[in-house]
């Protein structure tokens, strides 16, 4: 067998021996004669791996008790309108920092519910989304339901490595591209949301963790498949849940776990993130590497090469040695690698030597 080195930015690549544990006990998960996939999710079978599952995940972000984790569906894209759903009612209005094509698609869905406005937007400031907005840039609105941000700007290849100041209103996080990259003050937030294909598990779930007392004050008349405090009370099983992906998202996280956690995960991803940042600033004659240094992103490193052709040839040729899903996003092309957790550092040297090689057959 030949595994590719995977640099996708979602779906991404899981550890092996987390696809090798899934696959030994798919036809009979320890010992009950079925697959998971063919279990009830009212049984006592699914149920351990799900608490499990739900349980590990608090634990590994370090969030208190004053938090839920809720197993959802529909990707992040579902919680741009629930969240404004639950959280925005009429007559308030709600801050976005827009920093890149998903906070501003957030944005402009919550816009479809209630009023929303911009606390920031980088590319107004510099017409393209190469840095992360200073403390300058951003005004609040005291009086705003909550202020929401994206942690990591996927398409863009931006992270945020200190929080904006939310003026102590609810903040609000998608980390659907860094959850459990590094270690985080869960606490500061109060909702943190991702969809589970880019670095917990397979896509088709959506993990929330939010602040109880804060759904106190969330809407009720709407549908209850929407509610997130109806997906509490039920404790993720108000319908049925996707329970493979919970499933393999729960050996995923015994993986973090056993790498030392959002800790041994940050050594690991500061490791990769050098090397490739480091490689792109020793061969600048070749490479451009647009985002400000302070705003780069460790998850996802965009670069270009000289022209357009090249670009393409680069991803073709690397595709060639083994190295696949290096393309960038379609609206911001050139080049990016996504560096999740399950990219090893020996990946990225791979991918490095390639780089150096290329530069110099090219250049
Ligand atoms: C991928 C991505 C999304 C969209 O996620 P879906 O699960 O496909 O809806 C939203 N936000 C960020 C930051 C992403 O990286």
């Amino acid at each position: 067998m030949t595994r590719k080195i995977n640099f996708n930015a979602g779906p991404a690549g899981l550890p092996l021996s987390v696809l090798e544990e899934a696959r030994d006990e798919f036809t009979d998960y320890r010992g009950t004669g079925m697959s998971i996939v063919e279990h009830s999710h009212r049984g006592k079978a699914y149920e351990a791996a799900h608490n499990e599952a739900l349980s590990l995940f608090g634990e590994l972000l370090g969030l208190p008790s004053t938090h839920a984790v809720l197993a959802l569906q529909g990707g992040a894209s579902l919680q741009f309108a629930m969240l404004p759903l639950n959280f925005l009612p009429a007559g308030r209005s709600a801050d976005y920092i827009v920093t890149g094509h998903w906070a501003k698609t957030a944005f402009n869905e919550a816009g479809k519910v209630g009023t929303v406005r911009k606390a920031a937007d980088t590319a107004e400031a510099d017409k393209r989304y190469v840095r992360l907005p200073r403390p300058d840039d951003i005004s609040i609105d005291p009086k705003a339901a909550y202020v929401h941000m994206t942690s990591n700007n996927t398409i863009f290849g931006t992270q945020w490595t200190s929080l904006p100041d939310a003026k102590g209103l609810p903040l609000v996080s998608d980390m659907s591209s860094d959850i459990l990259s590094r270690p985080i003050d869960a606490a500061q937030h109060s909702m943190i949301y991702a969809g589970a294909q880019k670095n917990l598990g397979p896509s088709g779930l959506t993990v929330v963790a939010v602040r109880k007392d804060w759904l106190k004050e969330s809407r009720t008349d709407i549908p209850d498949i929407l509610r997130y405090q109806k997906h509490l009370d039920a404790n993720s099983l108000y319908h049925t849940p996707p329970s493979f992906g919970v499933y393999l998202f729960g050996l995923n996280l015994k993986w973090i776990k056993a790498n030392g956690g959002a800790k041994g995960m940050e050594t690991r991803n500061k490791t990769k993130a050098d090397l490739l940042y480091g490689a792109l600033d020793r061969l600048t004659g070749f490479y451009a590497a647009p985002v400000e240094k302070a705003s780069r992103s460790w998850m996802n490193v965009v670069f270009r090469t000289p022209k357009p052709e090249l670009d393409d040839l680069f991803c073709a040729e690397a595709e060639k040695a083994g190295m696949t899903g290096l393309k960038g996003h379609r609206s911001a092309g050139g080049v990016r690698a996504s560096l999740y957790n399950a990219v090893s550092p020996e990946n990225v040297k791979t991918l490095v030597s390639f780089m150096e090689d290329f530069a110099q057959r090219k250049g």
